[in-house]
């Protein structure tokens, strides 16, 4: 069943924050996720991460996971939130240094805030003459969100997504903010977590990302999710490699479900594939249902 068992202290493990980039149209979300992924292709790997599957994890030099979830702009994260998922910890907010704090910024600060999301702010485009990260860090002031620099709590750094310049800072800030977050799960359970994104292959079938937040996934599993199913027949990573288990914090595309999830749905595993078969046909029913009586009213 879905029922929860409390984990004890000692099955808990320290994982990888789970990222979220938000920020105004054009102020340098994508280029920000493009150079993080494009920069930290652990060492050995050629190639790098060659698919979109809506998240990645990456390492960083002294061995630190993050994982992003890489769906730039809040729609995702509100469409994920409205379904009731939380699975964000952290929220790096990017402002463009030669613009301002704009109506999509304010959005962003006020989703991570209704979210109790910690903020970390990338103040970016600093490569530009006409930038002016004071001016901005002013405006955030004037908001009531007092950065590092002016005498707050918030962290916030300047950089620049198109060089590279303060990346690896801000990434930094992010895992000190992350520490205090003091974020664990127990990787010795069956696994749950929520799906990303899921779109139909022509060759592969359905396609899901998820997002491992607790337990393990292993090939072969069978697993429910929103309201479809199917046993795991192969899971892989960024890279498009494959895997046969992922543990908490761990995005991988899944193979075998018989239809595509919804972005935030929840997934979780099954011993008894008829209790899991009949849960989702169930769900179906009561979508039906409900359709029906919405073309009704
Ligand atoms: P998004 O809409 O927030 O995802 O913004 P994009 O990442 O698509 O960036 C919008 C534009 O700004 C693109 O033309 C980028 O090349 C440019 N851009 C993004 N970051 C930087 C930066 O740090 N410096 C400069 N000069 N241009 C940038």
């Amino acid at each position: 069943s879905i029922a929860e068992v409390e984990d004890t202290e000692e099955q808990l493990v320290t994982r990888a924050p789970i990222v979220t980039v938000m920020g105004h149209v054009d102020h340098g979300k994508t280029s920000l996720l493009d150079y993080i992924r494009e920069e930290n292709v652990i060492a050995g790997e050629s190639g790098g991460i060659t698919q979109h599957i809506g998240a990645y994890g990456v390492e960083l030099k002294g061995g630190q996971k993050i994982a992003f979830l890489d769906t730039p702009g809040h729609e995702a994260f509100t469409a994920m939130r409205a379904r009731g998922a939380q699975v964000t910890d952290l929220a790096i907010i990017v402002i463009a240094a030669d613009d301002d704090v704009m109506p999509q910024t304010k959005e962003a600060i006020s989703h991570a805030q209704a979210a109790g999301v910690p903020i970390v702010f990338a103040i970016n485009k600093v490569d530009r003459d006409a930038a002016n990260p004071e001016k901005i860090k002013e405006s955030l002031a004037n908001m009531n969100l007092l950065v590092e620099d002016w005498g707050g709590k918030i962290q916030s750094h300047d950089i620049s997504a198109k060089t590279g310049l303060g990346v690896a800072e801000l990434l930094e800030k992010v895992l000190l903010e992350a520490e205090l977050l003091d974020l664990k799960a127990n990787p010795d359970k069956q696994a749950t977590g929520t799906v990303v994104e899921a779109f139909l292959d022509k060759g592969r079938g359905y396609v899901s990302t998820i997002l491992v937040q607790a337990g393990t996934l292993k090939v072969g599993d069978y697993v429910l999710a929103g309201r479809t199913h199917g046993k795991v027949k192969a899971m892989q990573d960024e890279r498009g490699h494959d895997v046969q288990a992922a543990g908490p914090s761990t995005p991988v595309s899944i193979l075998g479900l018989d239809g595509a999830p919804q972005a935030g749905d929840k997934f979780h595993v099954f011993e008894d594939e008829r209790e899991a078969k009949s849960i989702a046909s169930r769900r179906t029913q009561l979508q039906r249902e409900q359709s029906v009586r919405t073309q009704k009213t």
